[in-house]
């Protein structure tokens, strides 16, 4: 088996990211995981914390590493000589979104695959939006977000752009 790509903007990174990442590796050898910024967005967190809040969280996992990327998912892909993507998926709507990212990754890059994990139950009401939501609003986000990170997510609002 191959190693794999997940790339993100992990903003911030939540425990529905982490069930992913610890369910690949027990799939795939290596998983790489991109925090990916998209030129269009404007990140709550800045980009080195969103980098630190993976690598702290994905710490006890050897098969991991976390890479930062600016530019074409496929790009990485070339640099990091694979050609799966590991992408999550918890409702339909996240389906459609993931085949036309699919579809336009293989355009750009003959041979890549997308390769899905489907949200586990408990996981799929989890999402970066809501934590934001809840930080806005000083609520707890104990329940979606790993316990090592918590303090980084809690501090870690950018005053910035990407
Ligand atoms: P993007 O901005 O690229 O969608 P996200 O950080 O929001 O980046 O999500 C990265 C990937 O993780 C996406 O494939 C998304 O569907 C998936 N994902 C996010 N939250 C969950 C969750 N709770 N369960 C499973 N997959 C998830």
């Amino acid at each position: 088996m191959k190693s794999c790509v997940y790339p993100g903007s992990f903003d911030p990174p939540t425990n529905g990211h982490i069930d992913i990442i610890e369910r690949a590796c027990g799939i795939f050898p290596k998983v790489y995981v991109a925090v990916l910024d998209n030129a269009l967005k404007k990140y709550t967190f800045e980009k080195k914390r969103r980098i630190d809040m993976l690598q702290t969280a994905t710490a006890k996992w050897d098969c991991v590493e976390v890479v930062g990327w600016d530019g074409l998912l496929v790009n990485l892909l070339r640099e990091l000589d694979t050609r799966i993507v590991l992408r999550g998926l918890r409702t339909s709507a996240d389906l459609e979104l993931e085949q036309q990212l699919a579809i336009v990754n293989g355009n750009l890059l003959p041979g890549v695959e997308t390769f899905v994990l489907l949200s586990r139950p408990h996981m799929q009401y989890v999402s970066s939006s809501i934590v934001r939501e809840l930080i806005q609003y000083g609520a707890d986000i104990s329940e979606y977000v790993p316990g090592e990170i918590l303090e980084l997510v809690r501090g870690g609002i950018a005053h910035e752009g990407p």
